[in-house]
């Protein structure tokens, strides 16, 4: 090996990529924080910085992480929230524009999908994308412009092949785009399979921490539609701030090792509650008796993920009894981060929800496994005995 080999993504992550900050020599980096930046004499702007909202320095050593995680050609975006970051590839479109998503994804972008999105003209048609046939029947060659898809999908975590659905879009004329959030780029990258547009709602495992609201965007080439999605952040303000930006860098140096302990304590207690007396059903890709798992076992590697849920025997009230009995565990929406949170996701959903009334969703942390299975399975016993 020459001393000139790169070292791997994970060890310039954990040094948020660049070893030491050329002017003080500090080992982390800064804050910047200014909103203008001074002209040269000439009038030029040589740093390249002129204003707050279109970049800013500390948001783009987050990105660079995000770009090298993602393998992303293009680079990538940070934005003010994974919904900014998700609803900005959906606003780069043309009213008219046919785009295609799964029945069966993060719910808060479904509603959006079904209502702005549609209000904006855009024609919104939803389908099991895990069914590549399903797939290619919706798609309308030269009308089709995006195909959006969630793998694994909240909250059932149902598997979509992204290398066969980007063929599919791409031979209609469309783009790929994936929400990779519980995936992580841990366990996949769907940009070096086939996908154009890679989106994470940055809040979850990229940060970790359950203290920043964040979305990224990452662009496999830096095409049209990338160059406009960079000139929509700048235009519509959607920037994250600097301060988020540290936070989400700091975060994400110690990405990796908080991925690999959530995702062994995820795959354990799959196993285990799977053989629960009052467990009905566990669903986790790294299942075997999960529909997604053998193509989960192709397209995932270092495990399945830090997401799993439950289905409660005797119904919706034991799955709320559950919930309400837990010790460790905290009964909260979102995911993702170090601490493990338990959700009834049917009640967050509301009536139009594909959820099951009996599950609980379970976001994995990296507390100690045996006794996050042992607050669950005394949970558990506590909602039985009434
Ligand atoms: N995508 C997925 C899979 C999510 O779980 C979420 C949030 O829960 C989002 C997108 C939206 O992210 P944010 O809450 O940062 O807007």
């Amino acid at each position: 090996m020459s001393d000139k080999t790169p070292f791997s993504v994970r060890s310039r992550v954990a040094q948020a990529m660049g070893r030491v900050e050329p002017t003080t020599r500090a080992i982390v980096p800064p804050i910047h924080v200014a909103t203008t930046y001074e002209r040269d004499p000439d009038n030029s702007y040589s740093s390249g910085y002129v204003y707050g909202r279109p970049d800013n320095a500390t948001v783009r050593d987050a990105e660079a992480i995000v770009a090298a995680l993602e393998e992303a050609g293009a680079g990538a975006l940070l934005y003010g929230s994974g919904m900014a970051a998700a609803t900005s590839v959906f606003r780069a479109l043309e009213p008219g524009d046919h785009v295609v998503a799964p029945k069966v994804m993060y719910w808060a972008l479904r509603a959006w999908l079904l209502g702005d999105a549609r209000r904006a003209g855009l024609e919104v048609e939803l389908v099991d994308t895990e069914n590549l046939d399903a797939l290619a029947a919706a798609m309308r060659p030269g009308r089709t412009r995006l195909v959006w898809v969630e793998s694994p999908a909240n909250p059932l975590w149902g598997v979509t092949d992204i290398a066969g659905a980007a063929e599919i879009a791409h031979r209609a004329g469309a783009r790929l785009a994936v929400d990779s959030t519980c995936a992580s780029p841990y366990h996949t990258r769907p940009l070096t399979l086939g996908a154009d547009i890679v989106m994470h709602a940055a809040t979850k495992i990229l940060n970790g921490h359950s203290d920043v609201v964040a979305g990224a965007l990452a662009g496999r080439e830096p095409d049209a539609f990338w160059e406009r999605l960079v000139a929509m952040r700048k235009s519509g303000g959607a920037i994250l701030g600097p301060f988020e930006a540290y936070l989400l860098t700091r975060g994400l140096r110690t990405f990796h090792l908080r991925a690999a302990a959530q995702a062994a304590s995820a795959m354990a207690l799959a196993q285990r509650l799977s053989a629960h007396p009052h467990v009905a059903r566990v669903l986790y890709p790294g299942l075997p008796d999960h529909p997604g798992h053998a193509l989960a076992a192709r397209q995932m590697e270092n495990g399945f993920g830090y997401m799993l849920s439950i289905r409660v025997a005797g119904g919706e009230a034991a799955a709320v009894a559950t919930a309400a009995r837990v010790r460790l565990w905290t009964r909260a929406t979102s995911l993702g981060g170090v601490e493990s949170l338990v959700e009834h996701r049917a009640s967050i959903e509301g009536p139009d929800t594909p959820c099951p009334p009996d599950l609980l969703r379970l976001s994995v942390g990296i507390e100690d496994a045996e006794d996050l299975h042992r607050d669950l399975d005394e949970a558990l016993r506590a909602a039985h005995a009434g």
